[in-house]
């Protein structure tokens, strides 16, 4: 294991602006991750752990340890019902390359998450979502290490407190403990297809692909993904940098006396979510560029870095972005991406 001083680690996320850190460690093992925190405990200085850094940005220097959680290893186990498989991944397995895995033996579950980058000990974080189905759909347990106690604690479904790209994780458990590896309840048999969502099944059908196989799907949700985003290899952003606002029913018919257009999903009796993509084009955000930085020019959830953007100026942006869908609309939108501060 070797430890680095004083480095930038900008190569190791995707928004690719300077992310200097005082210490950054990789750990392949259980062993390696107890020392790193011993370590940060002995300085006693802070611990970021890091995975893909799809959904990470730094806005200053990280006075503390990062730590690139790549343990690795896949595990299958036979359900009792055989309908099913519990298929387990440490935590620093590449996402996209496990949901092929997955497809590939005929494992369903997972293809409409599809080419989301990260790795798959970061995936309950937030609950990944695309394509009408999310982690939690298919989730199983995961085994956390307690960054306290160094105790591997069980998570099911339950104590993940799941929502809407959020879980205990992204609040009362963090900093609090590691994840190490996640189980997925994988169908083997009569896999329940998710194509009615976005474009799917329309495309399925311009191939006339009928009865569409997990490979099939997987390969349309690429396609769609490779054609709507940008590749972060290529220009510098963390995918959707907001959350779609839920609001309440009162609250939506109150913006519809001045902007009847308003586009939105009901979700519960009180409750509808409203596209943060609509809301911030509306207030002209799309395609806007403002020095090294801007709003995607076909999707406007997406926050670009156009060459040399440091953080900040990302963080602003995002900022002007809140405070302009605030003035029309009297909505916050909240931040998806995790900022470092
Ligand atoms: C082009 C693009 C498209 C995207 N599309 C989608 C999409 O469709 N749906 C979606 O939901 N997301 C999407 N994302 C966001 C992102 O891919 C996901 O949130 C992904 O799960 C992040 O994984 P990561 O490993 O890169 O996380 P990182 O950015 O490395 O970390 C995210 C957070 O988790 C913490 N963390 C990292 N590892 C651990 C660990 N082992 N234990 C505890 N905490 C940890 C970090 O400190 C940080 O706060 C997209 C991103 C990009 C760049």
């Amino acid at each position: 294991m070797i430890r680095q001083e004083n480095i930038d680690i900008r190569k190791y996320t995707t928004f690719n602006v300077p992310a200097i850190c005082d210490f950054f460690v990789e750990v392949s093992n259980l062993n390696e991750l107890k020392e790193a925190l011993d370590f940060s405990k002995n300085k006693n200085i802070p611990v970021l752990f890091i995975g893909g850094g799809s959904n990470i940005l730094f806005i200053k220097p990280f006075h503390g340890l990062v730590i690139k959680v790549n343990l690795k290893g896949i595990e299958e186990k036979i359900d009792e019902d055989d309908k099913h498989i519990l298929i387990t991944a440490k935590a620093g397995e590449n996402w996209d390359a496990f949901v092929h895995y997955c497809t590939s033996r005929n494992y369903g579950g997972l293809e409409n998450l599809s080419l989301i980058p990260g790795n798959v000990g970061t995936s309950p974080i937030q609950n990944i979502g695309a394509y009408g189905a999310e982690m939690k759909d298919t989730f199983h347990q995961l085994k956390a290490l307690n960054i306290s106690t160094y105790e591997i604690e069980v998570f099911d479904a339950e104590s993940c407190k799941f929502g809407y790209r959020d879980s205990y994780f992204k609040n009362e458990g963090k900093n609090k403990y590691v994840i190490i590896e996640v189980t997925f309840k994988l169908t083997t048999k009569k896999h329940n297809l998710k194509i009615s969502y976005g474009d799917i099944k329309e495309e399925l059908l311009k191939k006339e692909i009928y009865e569409p196989t997990l490979a099939n799907i997987r390969n349309q949700v690429i396609e769609i993904r490779k054609r709507k985003l940008p590749d972060p290899a290529i220009m510098g952003n963390a995918g959707s940098f907001f959350k779609n606002p839920i609001i309440s029913i009162a609250q939506l018919e109150n913006i519809q006396k001045k902007y009847p257009e308003i586009p939105y999903y009901k979700i519960s009796n009180q409750l509808v979510k409203l596209p943060a993509a609509w809301l911030i084009e509306f207030a002209g955000w799309k395609g806007k560029k403002e020095g090294n930085v801007g709003v995607h020019k076909n999707q406007s959830l997406v926050l670009v870095n156009l060459g040399d953007a440091n953080g900040k100026e990302i963080y602003d942006l995002s900022k002007s972005i809140i405070e302009d869908v605030n003035k029309i609309f009297n909505i916050q939108l909240e931040r998806e991406v995790n900022i470092i501060l």
